[in-house]
């Protein structure tokens, strides 16, 4: 079916009942001019919001549209998680050419609840528009965390550890063995790995939940542009420098096996490639042990490979050798 033969308010009916869920601290959801939320005495309110446009952050030709509903979701609640906080609701803003159709966004509305339903996270209101050429996802989620909880990207010290979740460079790998192919059935079983961290990351929002509730970080940021611009951020936040040990970088084995065949510098994709997803997080020395305690009730393991030392030093990546490694590109930005 045409979206023209549904018509913009029947095609909001339509989000609406795949999307809305009565919460007892949903006042008024979808359906009103605002909608209207109760958020708990004490809490600070997180907001985030991330815009997803085709072409530039996806290519319709490599991802499904239930994933890119999943993932659409999944990378703003990856910044909540980055603060320590909890996602609580969301608003859907879509911009859709004439040319998608209404299964495409019913496909892509399933996926979304899925990862909805997965964080606890409702959605409230949005808003659609007609776009001329390229579909475009821009989702805000509301979330919330007691003041004494909130991690930001200024508090790292000197002589904080640093660690990060799970593995990096999976999904950078993944997007360069979607673009070898011509589409996304085209992609092997062996790289099926790979291409669904790309395609479908998961927000550590259990262990971000985790790392503040027992106060184990002194900074925190989650893994969209890359590893050394986004330590970047919390050093140039903090004033502060930073090491990186190379050999101490988490690489799946995935990546270890398949990462020759894709690029030239399969060194670079885990530090620069962006998109991972994962929390990158500094720990006093007299905390580490406590991590150790808590990192039982993750969902993904959590290495140590870094420190914070003097602002001067620069954020820098160290071979065992002691020799410096320079990355050829740092991370992702649109402008350059
Ligand atoms: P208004 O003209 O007051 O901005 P709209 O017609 O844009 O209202 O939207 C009507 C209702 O539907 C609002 O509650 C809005 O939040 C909700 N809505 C519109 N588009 C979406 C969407 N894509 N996803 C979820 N809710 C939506
Ligand atoms: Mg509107």
């Amino acid at each position: 079916m045409q979206l023209r033969e549904l018509g913009e308010f029947r095609l909001i009916e339509r989000i609406k009942s795949k999307l809305s869920y009565s919460h007892r601290d949903i006042v008024k959801g979808i359906g009103d001019d605002a909608c209207v939320t109760r958020i708990q005495t004490g809490k600070l309110l997180l907001s985030t919001t991330d815009t997803l446009i085709e072409d530039v952050h996806f290519d319709l030709g490599f991802i499904s549209a239930h994933d890119l509903g999943k993932k659409s979701l999944a990378v703003n609640v990856s910044d909540i998680a980055a603060m320590g906080g909890e996602p609580r609701f969301f608003l859907l803003s879509l911009g859709i050419p004439s040319r998608i159709s209404v299964k495409f966004i019913d496909q892509f509305v399933s996926g979304l609840s899925e990862a909805a339903q997965s964080f606890q996270t409702y959605a409230v209101g949005g808003d659609t528009s007609l776009s001329p050429e390229r579909f475009v996802v821009s989702i805000t989620v509301l979330g919330e965390a007691l003041p004494s909880h909130a991690i930001y990207r200024d508090s790292a010290n000197v002589g904080d550890q640093i660690f990060v979740t799970g593995y990096l460079g999976d999904s950078a790998l993944g997007l360069k063995i979607l673009k070898s192919r011509t589409n996304l059935s085209r992609v092997e079983e062996r790289f099926r790995y790979l291409t669904e961290r790309h395609n479908s990351p998961v927000p550590r929002v259990t262990e971000g939940r985790l790392i503040a509730e027992n106060r184990i970080a002194s900074a925190m940021i989650d893994i969209s542009d890359g590893l050394i611009s986004d330590l970047e951020h919390i050093c140039r936040e903090s004033m502060v420098g930073a090491r990186i040990w190379l050999e101490k970088v988490p690489l799946s084995e995935a990546f270890q096996k398949y990462s020759k065949e894709f690029t030239e510098n399969p060194t670079d994709l885990p530090l620069s490639g962006g998109e991972d997803y994962e929390l990158l997080f500094t720990v006093d020395k007299f905390n580490v042990g406590d991590l150790e305690r808590i990192k039982t009730e993750f969902q993904t393991k959590v290495t140590h490979i870094g420190e914070i030392v003097e602002k001067d030093n620069g954020v820098k990546v160290l071979r065992d050798s002691g020799q410096r490694y320079t990355v050829k590109k740092k991370g992702f930005d649109h402008f350059l």
